[in-house]
């Protein structure tokens, strides 16, 4: 609690203070005089001021005043910042018809109009020149069916060579190969004549698969040439399209030329091969 003596009180003592202070002899005298009937003394002449008192402590914060008037409009600010490009507006309303322009360019011709009525017959015209002399009428003919038997001739020559497969036997498809064997045996050179008259080529196995197929033919007709031979170049044989051999299934020992004469080859019982003469008769198998 605060114990500093309101400002009003102090405003009511200080006078008394200044008093007792201005005349301190009135009090002293009052002791040392001795009690004696007298005349008053003249009262002496007024003390000189003292000197100011020290400032007060300062006082509490008042309570909040009221609320001021509403005070007036002030001035108008700049102007704003550029908003956003709004929407297009709606279109407006078409101009007048501007003047007439120039001529343009003659267009594409347009179609055909329907036909009009036949005209009127037309006079006979000159006479044309001479033509060239034209071919008797049976060389033609014969010059056109001599064409035609020409190729009936190839058709039937390429009939014919087909035709005669009907005479092999034991047929066996293998992959992109057909296989028969021929129906007689014959020499190297008569058995190969045997598959080319037929448009067909003597058959060299290329890997064990398809030699296992050559000996399964040699088991139902028995020995066969081989499409091989090394009559071209000694101890290098090569198939029918020259070929140098990419598979071979020679017997222990073979190929030996035997009698410097052995440029084919014949199967063995057990699928193996033997260089042989090229004269001996056997069977072969074609591929078409
Ligand atoms: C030989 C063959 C030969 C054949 C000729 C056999 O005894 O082993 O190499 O080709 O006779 O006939
Ligand atoms: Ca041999």
């Amino acid at each position: 609690m605060n114990s500093t003596p309101p400002p009003q009180l102090l405003l009511l003592v200080l006078p008394f203070l200044l008093l007792l202070q201005t005349w301190p002899s009135l009090a002293e005298e009052k002791q040392i005089l001795p009690s004696c009937t007298g005349y008053p003394g003249i009262p002496g002449s007024p003390g000189n001021n003292g000197l100011p008192g020290r400032d007060g402590r300062d006082g509490n914060e008042g309570r909040e005043g009221a609320k001021g008037e509403k005070g007036e409009i002030g001035a108008q600010g700049p102007p704003g910042n550029d908003g956003p490009t709004g929407l297009p507006g709606f279109q407006g309303t078409p101009g007048d018809a501007g003047l007439r322009g120039e001529r343009g360019l003659q267009g594409p011709p347009g179609k055909s109009g329907p036909s009009g009525e036949m005209g009127l017959k037309g006079e006979k015209g000159d006479p044309g020149p001479v033509g060239i002399p034209g071919q008797p009428g049976n060389e033609i003919q014969i010059a056109q069916l001599e064409t035609q038997l020409e190729s009936i001739s190839r058709m039937w020559d390429k009939f014919s060579k087909l035709g005669r497969r009907f005479t092999f036997i034991y047929w066996t498809a293998h992959k992109h190969k057909l296989l028969a064997v021929t129906h007689t045996k014959g020499n190297f050179e008569n058995v190969l004549k045997l598959c080319r008259e037929a448009e067909g080529l003597m058959f060299y196995p290329e890997d064990e698969e398809e030699n296992s197929i050559l000996q399964s033919f040699h088991r139902k007709v028995g020995i066969l040439y081989v499409g091989a031979t090394d009559a071209k170049t000694e101890g290098t044989f090569m198939d029918l399209n020259n070929k140098p051999l990419s598979f071979t299934k020679w017997k222990a020992g073979e190929p030996n030329n035997a009698g410097g004469n052995e440029n084919c080859i014949h199967t063995l019982d057990n699928g193996e091969w033997n260089d042989t003469s090229c004269n001996g008769e056997f069977y072969t198998v074609c591929q078409f």
